[in-house]
């Protein structure tokens, strides 16, 4: 099977090398000109997705998702099948879905979960909107790429799967982080407040799998000087999104609103390359308004 793949970043270039060691023919373009092991060089993305039976994209936002379909959907032969597994707005997620049905190609938004650490070791998640049949054809290149893939429903429905995850983890963090700053303040030690929350109904990812504590919980990047991990200006970007959506939607989403403020400071403050649990201290250097 030969697989055009565009977009060779942190996400794209070790989702192109494990399809690549899996036996797939792969032709890469990244507009870095960036070389992956084993996968051939296109000079453009339409030169990428010429012949190829499947076309991946991985990149950084919508515009440039919209811009590179349009490029595309005119070279790749009919039938193939596009997939494209960056995190973008929903509407541009359906345009490429419209775009490649105008061509006669079939498609599936399939955003992922797991971070750099999951497209290199090949156990990413995949959150996939599209038809059944676009779905069982994106299934051979999603058992390569990850360990789980659920079909979510129609076009866009991936994209909104995926914002509404990275709203409530959004959220979380900021309420964990919350919670251990009132601890501190009440004299109350964070060790036994982790060993409480996390067997109690306050447990949950961002409090037993990722806790923001440094020596606290199993190892995060806490223990690691806040270095990502999953980048705060990454988490911004997903809140940013949730909003778009939740806006277009109508859907009241006042706490998704608070969280993308908050987010919004930090980053702004210049820690957007921290990860997005360094929310703890940023809250603990915070002043209570009265
Ligand atoms: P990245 O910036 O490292 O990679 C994006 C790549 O796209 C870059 O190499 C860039 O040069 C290339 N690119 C930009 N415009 C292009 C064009 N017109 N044609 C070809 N290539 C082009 O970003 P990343 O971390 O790999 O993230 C990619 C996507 O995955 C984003 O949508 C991000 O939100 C999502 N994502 C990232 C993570 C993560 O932990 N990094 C986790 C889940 C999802």
């Amino acid at each position: 099977m030969k697989v055009g793949f565009i977009g060779l970043g942190r996400m794209g270039g070790p989702m192109a090398a494990n399809l690549a060691k899996a036996g797939f023919s792969v032709t890469g373009f990244d507009v870095l000109g960036t070389v992956v092991d084993g996968v051939a060089q296109a000079s453009s993305a339409s030169a990428a997705a010429e012949d190829a039976d499947a076309v991946v994209t991985m990149l950084p936002n919508g515009d440039t998702l919209r811009d590179v379909c349009d490029r595309i959907v005119s070279t790749a032969r009919k039938g193939a099948l596009l997939v494209d597994c960056s995190t973008v707005d929903v509407d541009s997620a359906r345009h490429a879905h419209r775009m490649a049905s105008a061509h006669g190609l079939l498609s599936v938004d399939a955003p992922v979960s797991g971070g750099t650490g999951g497209a290199t070791a090949g156990t990413l998640t995949f959150m996939a909107g599209g038809s059944d049949q676009a779905f069982d054809a994106a299934m051979l290149l999603f058992r390569v790429m990850g360990k789980r893939a659920i079909h979510c429903g129609d076009a866009g429905s991936g994209q909104v799967a995926k914002i509404c995850n990275n709203m409530i983890l959004g959220i979380s963090m900021i309420a964990v982080s919350e919670a251990f700053g009132l601890a501190d303040k009440s004299g109350l030690s964070r060790q036994k407040l982790f060993e409480v929350v996390s067997t109690s109904s306050g447990s949950c990812w961002s409090m037993n799998a990722y806790c923001p504590v440094p020596g606290v919980g199993p190892a995060s990047p806490a223990d690691n000087g806040y270095k990502p991990g999953f980048a705060s200006n990454l988490m911004l970007k997903d809140l940013k999104l949730s909003q778009q959506a939740a806006e277009a939607a109508g859907a009241a989403t006042p706490l998704g609103a608070l969280a993308t403020e908050l987010f919004g400071e930090f980053v702004g403050a210049g820690y957007g390359d921290l990860d997005f649990s360094a929310m703890l201290p940023h809250l603990g250097s915070m002043a209570r308004e009265r």
